[in-house]
């Protein structure tokens, strides 16, 4: 850590240059249809019984995808637990055919600190981008001051709990950036799907991130499937 005269304060403060750690987001698998692929190619030849266990099932579901034929997608499926923030989570939620659990604020205190938020600029034109480009300096300076504002939210919401207000009414003044674990249990067909928008440029690269690590199991766990990702 050292000290710098900021070019930015109004009073050129010295302020201290950080490591900050940024947000680590993590995804793990928690489980999974046994022999999905397999199963999804046995039940989709359900009007050819003499064949159903054909073990050549990759042109299969490659015709049914490439098709539409999205339903029998829906004969297995995958569970995810995301660690992430409620920024990020509350974009997840969105996809109404995942099935989620999420941490609740009102059962639980938030007890791990909020981590520093990566700081972009936004594109000039395209409202979904943000480019990797502010000023070294600039970027150290706001996240002192996001640290700053970080330990006063959670000095704040302590003391509401320890006068005894409840966790539902403390959690209204957490940042967006508290941290947050969801269960994800979904559809072959409805995670492919989540995939493929969520991985897109369009979206917010923190969401993009945990979409990305999504894909990366989804295609370990069923690699003919995963392969016709876009
Ligand atoms: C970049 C971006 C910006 C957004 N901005 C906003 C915003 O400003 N305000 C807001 O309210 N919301 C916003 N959203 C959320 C968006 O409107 C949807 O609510 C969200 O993407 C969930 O999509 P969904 O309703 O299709 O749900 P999902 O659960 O993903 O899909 C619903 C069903 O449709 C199926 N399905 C999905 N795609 C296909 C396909 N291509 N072919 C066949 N079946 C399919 C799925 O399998 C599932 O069964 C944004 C999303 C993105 C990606």
């Amino acid at each position: 850590m050292k000290e710098v005269v900021s070019k930015y304060h109004p009073h050129h403060l010295i302020l201290k240059k950080y490591d900050f750690i940024q947000f680590k987001m993590s995804c793990k698998l928690i489980w999974v249809t046994e022999n999905a692929e397999k199963l999804i190619s046995y039940c989709c030849r359900v009007s050819n019984p003499k064949n159903q266990d054909n073990e050549n099932i990759e042109g299969l579901l490659k015709y049914c995808i490439k098709n539409g034929h999205w339903s029998i997608l829906q004969m297995a499926s995958m569970c995810v637990e995301i660690n992430t923030t409620r920024a990020i989570s509350s974009q997840i939620i969105r996809h109404r055919s995942l099935n989620i659990q999420e941490f609740s604020q009102r059962y639980q205190k938030v007890e791990q600190d909020l981590e520093i938020p990566e700081l972009r600029r936004q594109h000039p034109t395209n409202r979904q981008m943000s480019l990797n480009d502010l000023d070294e300096d600039l970027v150290n300076e706001l996240q002192y001051e996001i640290k700053k504002h970080f330990e006063a939210s959670n000095l704040l919401y302590k003391r509401l709990l320890s006068y005894g207000v409840a966790k539902e009414c403390s959690r209204a003044i957490l940042p967006m950036n508290s941290p947050t674990k969801m269960y994800v249990s979904a559809t072959l067909r409805d995670w492919f799907h989540f995939i493929n928008v969520r991985t897109h440029i369009s979206t917010q690269k923190e969401c993009r991130d945990i979409a990305l690590e999504i894909k990366r199991i989804f295609q370990e766990q069923f690699p003919i499937i995963g392969n016709l990702l876009d």
